[in-house]
């Protein structure tokens, strides 16, 4: 069994470190990858889609800098992992995620988890989660093409949203941006790889 959470020398915040150790990571993948939960990287979830590097994970929920009363939306529930993190550090969650069995799933595992304060809702994260806003932080789980508007518009006065941007399968970027007096500052925070955010309006069922 390896060290958990790994050593990373990035991830300096104790209450992150500590969330990333109680939250049992096996749960949320499949079966046949489960041995390999507790290694520091992606694994399959299904539909093509991953669940993030658990080092990806530490450093955007660190980034997003989040308090016990804080409200945050997530684009890309994925299996939930992300999510829980998040539950285990804000005050309500609320997670966008465009696969309907993904979602299902996630909600499954959350709840036999016994988290209480995650709002998990199918649709195409690129529009946000409008009933919801202002969030105090947002933190998007795929590479987007460009910033999107909708979410740039319900991040809070002092809130920071997480977000990879760039095409698919390369020449991404993390980026954090913080809202001061209505505007949203951008800052790098380096190379990443994501799964892309998809646009359901453009695609055509197989
Ligand atoms: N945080 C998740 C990451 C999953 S990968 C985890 O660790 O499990 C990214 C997720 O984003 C996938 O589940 C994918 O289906 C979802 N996704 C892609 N495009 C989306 C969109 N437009 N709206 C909402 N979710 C989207």
């Amino acid at each position: 069994m390896p060290t958990w959470p790994p050593r990373w020398t990035e991830i300096t915040d104790a209450a992150v470190l500590a969330a990333i150790a109680r939250v049992p990571r096996h749960r949320f993948v499949p079966p046949e990858w489960q041995e390999h939960a507790y290694e520091d990287r992606p694994l399959p979830i299904g539909h093509g889609q991953t669940i993030s590097q658990p080092f990806i994970v530490a450093l955007m929920t660190q980034s997003l800098a989040l308090k016990s009363e804080s409200k945050v939306l997530e684009i890309g529930t994925g299996c939930g992992y992300q999510t829980a993190i998040l539950a285990e550090l804000a005050g309500e969650v609320y997670s966008v995620e465009v696969v309907p069995d993904l979602s299902r799933r996630a909600g499954e595992t959350l709840a036999g988890l016994g988290y209480t304060n995650v709002h998990l809702r199918v649709g195409d994260g690129w529009d946000g989660w409008p009933q919801h806003a202002p969030y105090d932080g947002i933190i998007v789980t795929a590479a987007a093409a460009e910033w999107p508007p909708a979410l740039l518009a319900q991040l809070a006065e002092d809130g920071r949203i997480l977000i990879p941007i760039g095409p698919a399968g390369w020449d991404q970027f993390l980026w954090q941006g913080v809202k001061r007096g209505g505007e949203v500052h951008k800052r790098c925070l380096g190379p990443v790889r994501f799964v892309p955010l998809v646009s359901p309006d453009l695609e055509t069922e197989p």
